[in-house]
C-alpha cells in the first residue's frame, strides 16, 4: 500500500506538486492522467526517490519513508520504474541488462540472477533474445526487457511513465499486454499513460492531476464515463 500526503515539490521556486494526496492499495492498478507539464513524471520520480520532495510524507506498507534515514538503493529496489525511453544499458546483452542490478545491488550470484532473468524474460516473451544487444531490438521488445529488468529487483510496486509513448503504433499492444498480465498477477502499479482505452478498460482506478494536486480519483470506467470535477471534464473533452 502506498500513501502520499501533502507532497510538495518546486523547481526554481515554481511549484509543480502542490499538496498531492493519494492512496494506492496493494494489488491496485492505477492510471495517472493529466495535461503535459502537470507533474505526472515529477510525482513518479518523487515516489522512486529520483527526485527529492520538498515536504510531505510518503508511506509504503505503513512505513514512512525518509531518504535521510532509509538507504536510497534499498528503497529503489522496492519500487520498480519503467520509462518512456527504456534506458537499457546499450553495451550489455538483454540477459546482462536483467542480471546487472540483482548481482551488483542485491548481491545474488550470477547463476541465481540468470535463472531468475530467464524466468522473467520468458514471462515477457523475450527469452529467445537473451544474447541480443538492445540496438537490434524493436521498441516494444526493448520495453518488455525494461519491464523484466525492473521486475528482477522483486519490487513491491511498479511505476510506469508513459511506457508506450515512444513506440510505433503496432508495437503498443504487446507492451500493454505485458502490463495487463502483470496486473492480473496482482502487481501494484501506477501508470502514467495517454492510452485512454487502456486506462479505462485495464486499470482499477484512474486519477487526474491538475495544478499539482490529484483532483479526482475514481473507478476507471466511472471516471471516464462520468467525470465529476471540472478539470477532469475539461481534460477528457480535449483528448477523447
Ligand atoms: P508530460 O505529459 O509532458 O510528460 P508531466 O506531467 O510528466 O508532463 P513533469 O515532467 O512532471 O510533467 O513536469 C512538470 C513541470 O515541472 C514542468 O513545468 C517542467 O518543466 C518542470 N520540471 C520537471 N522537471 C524539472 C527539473 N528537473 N528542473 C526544472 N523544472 C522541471
Ligand atoms: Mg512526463
Amino acid at each position: 500500500k502506498i500513501r502520499v500526503e501533502n507532497l510538495y515539490k518546486s523547481f526554481d521556486g515554481t511549484p509543480v506538486l502542490h499538496g498531492v494526496n493519494l492512496t494506492v492499495e496493494e494489488g491496485d492498478v492505477v492510471c495517472l492522467i493529466g495535461s503535459s507539464g502537470s507533474g505526472k513524471s515529477t510525482l513518479l520520480r518523487c515516489l522512486n526517490f529520483l527526485e527529492e520532495k520538498d515536504s510531505g510524507t510518503i508511506q509504503f506498507g505503513g512505513e514512512t519513508i525518509e531518504p535521510t534515514t532509509h538507504s536510497i538503493n534499498r528503497l529503489r529496489q522496492r519500487v520498480g520504474m519503467v520509462f518512456q525511453h527504456f534506458h537499457l544499458f546499450p553495451h550489455k546483452t538483454v540477459l546482462e541488462n536483467v542480471t546487472e542490478a540483482p548481482v551488483y545491488v542485491m548481491g545474488l550470484s550470477k547463476k541465481e540472477a540468470e535463472a531468475e532473468a530467464f524466468r522473467l524474460l520468458k514471462k515477457v516473451g523475450m527469452q529467445e533474445k537473451s544474447d541480443t544487444y538492445p540496438a537490434s531490438l524493436s521498441g516494444g521488445q526493448k520495453q518488455r526487457v525494461a519491464i523484466a529488468r525492473a521486475l528482477a529487483m522483486k519490487p513491491e510496486v511498479m511505476l510506469f511513465d508513459e511506457p508506450t509513448s515512444a513506440l510505433d503504433p503496432e508495437l503498443v499492444g504487446e507492451v500493454l499486454e505485458t502490463m495487463k498480465q502483470l496486473a492480473a498477477e496482482g502487481m501494484t502499479m501506477i501508470i502514467v499513460t495517454h492510452e485512454m482505452n487502456f486506462a479505462k478498460e485495464a486499470s482499477d482506478y484512474t486519477m487526474l492531476i491538475h495544478e499539482g494536486r490529484i483532483v479526482e480519483k475514481g473507478v476507471s470506467k466511472e471516471l471516464f464515463d462520468n467525470p465529476q470535477e471540472e478539470p477532469t471534464k475539461a481534460f477528457l473533452s480535449k483528448i477523447l
